[in-house]
C-alpha cells in the first residue's frame, strides 16, 4: 500500500512538473466517501493528487476545501497559475 503522506515532487523522473498538460486528475476518497460512494453518494473527495501520465509520479496535490468542492461532481480543472 502507498504512502499518501509523500510530498509531491515539483518534477518527476521522466521529467514533466505539475504543469504538464497531461497530468492526470486522482481523486482520493476517504473511507467513509468510498462507503458512500458505493451507495450512490458522490462525496467528495478527501484530495486531488495531479498525476504524471507517464510514471505516475504525484506531481502536485489540492487539498483546498472550496477546490474539493468544486470537483465534486466536474473533473477538476488546473487552476490558473
Ligand atoms: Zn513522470
Amino acid at each position: 500500500m502507498r504512502t499518501t503522506n509523500t510530498p509531491p515532487a515539483a518534477r518527476c523522473p521522466c521529467g514533466n512538473d505539475d504543469t504538464h498538460p497531461a497530468a492526470l486528475p486522482v481523486k482520493r476518497r476517504s473511507v467513509l466517501g468510498a462507503m458512500a460512494l458505493l451507495m450512490g453518494y458522490t462525496a467528495r473527495p478527501a484530495r486531488i493528487d495531479w498525476v504524471c501520465p507517464t510514471c505516475g509520479a504525484v506531481l502536485d496535490s489540492v487539498t483546498d476545501p472550496a477546490a474539493l468542492e468544486r470537483a465534486r461532481y466536474d473533473e477538476p480543472r488546473r487552476a490558473a497559475r
